[in-house]
């Protein structure tokens, strides 16, 4: 097929993510990629200014994680992970728990970030269910957070989100206040009160807790006070309720440690990963429980964890993710995001003063710009191709999450064409 037969099948057949088909938005068509470009047919390259969605942490298509690929394909593409293991599952999941707090090493493989979610309430609700409380089988998480597109996933999405259509499908959580205080604010402890409150109230029904530590991202774009969750994990062991840390998005670097739930120094019962775990390239996450919850599980009849996706542990994506947890040792990340996030700092807080402005955010490498009236979708457009940085504006906010690799002037570049995005 030609450039425009392309165009023309794609526009008629395929479904783009939270996309019209009869209206389809623009699409650019992707011809390669490589670190912070992507090349599109007509020869335009593009400043990949959001990761690809969050996960390209070193860049697209890194020559380590490319070979990694070429080489596990060539040994086998897919076995069963009933019956079988392989060396890729299990150095991933080495590299990984290397980095989990303390006791939070039993992995288990999932094919994407919602499926993740999924199995971390499953086991959260199975948890409760040996441990003697069937009761509690529902789950509760912040106002303001995003865990998700699959059913159990977005009844953990902020109520008010983006999932409204689909209410009487889902199951009924309890949602707990959204954090008020900012990452950098003054702790006040009559913050935690209300959440507190209500995890008495329905202690009873409650097996486990979701949050995005530290950063808010698909419903939020805020970062809040690390104390927060300080309190919740005391509020949730009092309780004998679990506490899950969704770190799909802020694992891995992304907001200037190795995992967002360091900033409070807390030690989840589960935590989910996804986006950076195979470096962008092709999509893994999982779930990783504490040993307590694992032993639980495992203790008490069916004595086992109900679960198992036809690709789970996909080798290819297993040997994609160890190539990538150890570039992060070849490379000092730290430094890199810390630079990047002293580069957004600088270039980003002059746009409070813009009056289309009504917040700016920065926290490792995330810049955040809130705006009252965001621009059109056929303007972003527009303004993509003619700044060459691929941004993609949603709700009020305009945001920012380089690749670590991004080189000073091109986060110029994108801190530049975020104040296009304001006129
Ligand atoms: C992206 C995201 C998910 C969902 O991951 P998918 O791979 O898109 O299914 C879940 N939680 C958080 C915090 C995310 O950012």
């Amino acid at each position: 097929m030609n450039r425009e037969e392309l165009l023309a099948f794609d526009r008629k057949h395929l479904w783009h993510p939270y996309a019209s088909i009869s209206a389809p938005p623009p699409v650019n068509l992707a011809v390669a990629a490589k670190g912070t470009h992507i090349r599109l047919d007509d020869g335009l390259e593009l400043i990949d200014g959001i990761s690809s969605w969050w996960c390209m942490a070193h860049g697209h298509n890194h020559p380590d994680i490319v070979a990694a690929i070429r080489e596990q394909a060539g040994k086998f593409a897919q076995v069963m992970f009933a019956g079988f293991t392989h060396e890729p599952a299990i150095e991933l999941a080495a590299e990984l728990v290397k980095h989990t707090p303390a006791g939070v090493d039993k992995v288990f493989y999932a094919d994407s970030g919602s499926v993740a979610v999924e199995c971390a309430a499953k086991m959260a609700v199975q948890y409760q269910f040996a441990a003697g409380k069937p009761g509690r089988c529902r789950l509760a998480a912040l106002r303001g957070g995003y865990h998700g597109d699959t059913a159990g996933a977005m009844a953990l999405c902020d109520p008010d989100g983006m999932h409204q259509v689909f209410h009487g499908y889902l199951q009924r959580n309890v949602f707990l206040p959204q954090p008020r205080l900012g990452f950098d604010d003054a702790w006040d402890e009559s913050e935690f009160a209300p959440m507190a409150e209500l995890l008495d109230r329905h202690a009873d029904e409650i097996a486990g807790v979701f949050i995005e530590p530290v950063f808010q991202g698909g419903n939020a774009m805020r970062f809040y006070h690390p104390m927060y969750m300080k309190r919740l994990r005391e509020a949730c062991s009092e309780r004998g309720i679990l506490l899950i840390l969704d770190e799909i998005a802020t694992g891995f670097g992304r907001i200037g440690r190795y995992f967002a739930g360091e900033y409070a120094g807390i030690v989840p019962d589960i935590m989910c990963v996804g986006k950076g775990l195979t470096g962008g390239a092709i999509t893994l996450a999982a779930a990783v429980a504490s040993t307590h919850v694992a032993e639980a599980i495992s203790a008490t009849s069916p004595g086992k964890f109900m679960h198992g996706p036809t690709f789970m542990a996909n080798p290819i994506a297993c040997a994609a993710g160890v190539a990538s947890l150890r570039l992060f040792e070849k490379y000092d990340w730290r430094a890199k995001v810390a630079a990047i996030e002293t580069q957004l700092k600088r270039e980003l807080e002059p746009y409070r003063e813009h009056p289309n402005v009504t917040d700016v955010r920065v926290l490792g490498a995330i810049g955040v710009l809130e705006l009252r009236t965001p621009p059109s979708p056929v303007r972003v457009q527009q303004l993509v191709r003619e700044t060459g940085v691929w941004l993609r504006p949603f709700g009020p906010w305009v945001y920012a999450m380089p690749p670590f690799v991004t080189p000073p002037e091109e986060v110029a570049a994108v801190t530049g064409a975020m104040g296009r995005m304001l006129e």
